[in-house]
């Protein structure tokens, strides 16, 4: 295909305001493009290579000023053209403004010296200008660059700079592309999405649905050395969870780097969550998976900082190490990073996108020796406090919640995942109970009961039970604190008078008959002791109805 020719279709999908409409251009862009449909699909998203493919033009704004001011004549310099982007806004429009051409002797700096551009052409010279590197790489760029707009009409000039810079901008992205090859080649939809997933090149996919239909499509598989794209989560509470899956799976949320680990059983391959390539920086990572994988493997985690016990460090220091493409093994020494692995996608020459999570985690277990990330199945919501407790005191971020029984979606940001937001009010209650404990915590108070002021009616009513987030050393201080308040006691329970406040994080207000104040508190945290709070000014019955309608 000539690329004036695409750009003509680029022009014209771009001026298409409605999205059915673009879909069906785009489904006739594809249908006509013969051998160049792999690079079409990917160029009609501003993309020159697969997304699996490491490769960049590695082409700066400036060098691309500089080759369209060579290509416009002799009074225009990079300057010129960069003061009418400022102007205009968008490269493309800038380079289709001038009258490119006809600079006949350095012309032939550009492959294919005067000839016309085409779509197959100008991919090998973004291949060309991939594979130049090192010293005086800019300028051989900007010798290749200028070929090409020397050789540019205007509307080519105009995808060519956005082609360059990644902005194409013509309003297809990757539904669009999805649903023109599903139209142009009559496959379903669903077929093309799941060969875009496992195989990350809108290109391969293209061809194969037009050379082989549905039945290709479905054969394709993951590749082990070359990312998809990761699994993603959205904000929830563990009351929506507990509320729609039969069984929750519980997990620390670690605060690091998303990474996904290719082992082919020879090399190990490290992703970022862009699906950059950052095996080098992470030697460590390398090291573990060579020693502790016992198959072939795609998995999926996050690195995490640790110290020298082991302990996580903060996020932040993670960053000095995830990109890091020099003096890695000094920065090492700084700081050791490690992984955490919570799924699988790929053992041992299986795919395992279809599984549930919960067989995944089981041959997760099955081929890494260590550094698994635990995963408690329960329906039960203390079971759900009592992980996430364990997860922030060991220094961790919070919890993610996951339905067992989903299977993995690249790229997806679904229901099926759920970091558990923080909480987002606190109440202020008045401590008025309080339950002895058992065993080794017989000696003190804890489960305490919570009650809010009814300020009408002179009482505290109350609202609640809490008796996660607090520790074993806060729970003999708040013994100390609570028991000269004992009223009286009935088996394990004691009433207290109203003196100390609670502070007490929660997900949810809910109207419940079970509480004397007529509300229930899900999820309730202990957060602290109010020491500058007396019962009086605690918090309210009315607060906690406005509270409750404005969820
Ligand atoms: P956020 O970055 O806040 O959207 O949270 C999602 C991110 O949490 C993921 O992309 C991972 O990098 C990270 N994460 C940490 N621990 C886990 C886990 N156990 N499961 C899934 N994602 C996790």
């Amino acid at each position: 295909m000539e690329f004036a020719a695409f750009a003509d279709r680029a022009a014209d999908i771009e001026a298409e305001p409605a999205d059915l409409e673009t879909v069906s251009l785009v489904c006739d862009l594809f249908r006509d493009a013969g051998d160049d449909l792999p690079i079409v699909a990917r160029f009609v998203q501003g993309r020159v290579f697969p997304a699996w493919d490491e490769r960049k033009l590695d082409v700066g704004p400036n060098t691309v000023y500089a080759a369209i001011a060579r290509a416009a004549g002799q009074n225009v310099t990079a300057d010129d053209v960069e003061a009418r982007l400022a102007d205009v806004g968008e490269i493309g429009a800038v380079a289709a403004s001038y009258d490119l051409g006809g600079q006949q002797g350095l012309a032939a700096f550009g492959a294919g010296g005067g000839e016309d551009l085409t779509v197959a052409s100008l991919y090998d010279d973004f291949e060309r200008l991939a594979a130049t590197e090192g010293d005086g790489s800019q300028d051989t760029k900007l010798d290749l660059l200028f070929g090409l707009f020397n050789r540019s009409s205007p509307d080519e000039a105009r995808y060519l700079a956005r082609l360059v810079l990644s902005e194409m901008r013509i309003g297809v992205g990757e539904g669009a592309v999805r649903d023109a090859i599903a139209e142009a080649f009559d496959v379903p939809v669903s077929a093309v999405e799941r060969a875009v997933q496992v195989t990350n090149d809108y290109g391969l996919v293209a061809e194969t649905a037009r050379e082989e239909g549905e039945d290709g499509l479905a054969e394709h598989t993951l590749t082990v050395g070359r990312p998809v794209q990761a699994m993603l989560a959205q904000a929830g509470t563990a009351a929506d969870v507990l509320d729609s899956w039969a069984e929750a799976a519980v997990e620390t949320k670690f605060d690091g780097a998303r990474v996904q680990v290719h082992w082919d059983g020879e090399t190990v391959s490290v992703f970022s969550r862009n699906m950059e390539d950052v095996t080098d920086a992470l030697p460590e990572v390398v090291e573990f998976v060579e020693s502790a994988c016992d198959a072939p493997a795609i998995l999926d985690g996050e690195v995490v900082a640790i110290d020298d016990s082991g302990d996580p460090l903060p996020f932040q220091q993670v960053l000095r190490r995830f990109r890091r493409k020099h003096d890695v093994a000094k920065a090492r020494e700084d700081v050791t990073v490690e992984l955490r692995a919570f799924d699988c996608l790929h053992a041992d020459g299986e795919d395992l996108l279809d599984a549930p999570l919960r067989d995944r985690h089981d041959r997760l277990g099955t081929v890494l020796d260590a550094n698994v990330a635990d995963l408690t199945l329960t329906a039960d919501a203390e079971t759900v406090a009592s992980v996430e407790e364990a997860a922030l005191e060991a220094g961790h971020e919070g919890i993610m919640l996951k339905d067992p029984d989903s299977t993995y979606s690249p790229g997806k940001r679904g229901q099926q995942w759920l970091k558990r937001k923080p909480d987002v009010e606190t109440l202020d209650c008045v401590v008025t109970g309080a339950e002895w404990g058992e065993g080794r915590r017989a000696e003190l108070l804890g489960t305490f009961e919570l009650s809010v002021r009814d300020a009408d009616a002179g009482a505290f009513e109350t609202i609640g039970k809490v008796a996660t987030g607090i520790t074993d050393e806060e729970l003999a201080e708040l013994t100390d604190l609570l028991e000269p308040h004992v009223q009286s006691q009935v088996g394990q329970t004691v009433t207290l008078s109203p003196a100390v406040v609670f502070e007490v994080g929660y997900e949810e207000i809910q109207a419940s008959p079970t509480y004397s104040s007529g509300y229930a508190l899900r999820f309730p945290r202990f957060v602290t002791v109010r020491d500058d709070k007396e019962p009086g000014t605690a918090d309210s019955l009315e607060r906690v109805e406005r509270l409750a309608e404005e969820q």
